[in-house]
């Protein structure tokens, strides 16, 4: 837990949002000025602060959280329509809460 950080008080219910998924590791919530029709935020509950700051003892977690988006485009039925994932990592690129989260973007309507 990091004092003064959104997405750590999102995770500790803090403040109010709706999880579509959780486990002891994880929270996922939609995007709340979504990118895209389906927009979530795939969330570590351990506070780090970007990709830069990943310790060896994160990589599980980091790792994990694939799995997640993966099951996530599934839940939206984004999966075979096709998804972006996204890291956005500092300032320079786009980052803009330091904890880090894992963008799912999608349900365009594409046309094959
Ligand atoms: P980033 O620019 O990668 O740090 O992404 C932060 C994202 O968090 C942005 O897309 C914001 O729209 C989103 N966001 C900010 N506050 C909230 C909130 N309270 N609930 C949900 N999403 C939020
Ligand atoms: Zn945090």
């Amino acid at each position: 837990m990091s004092d003064d950080c959104l997405f750590c008080k999102i995770v500790n219910r803090e403040i109010p949002s709706e999880f579509l998924y959780e486990d002891d590791d994880y929270v996922v919530f939609r995007d709340i000025n979504p990118g895209a029709p389906v927009h979530l935020l795939l969330v570590p509950k351990r506070h780090i602060r970007s990709i830069n700051d990943l310790t060896a003892d994160d990589q599980t977690i980091v790792g994990g959280i694939f799995a997640i988006a993966k099951q996530m485009a599934e839940k939206e039925g984004v999966n075979e329509s096709g998804y972006k994932l996204l890291f956005n990592v500092e300032k320079g690129g786009g980052q803009e809460i330091f904890h880090l989260h894992l963008h799912l973007l999608g349900g365009w309507d594409k046309k094959k």
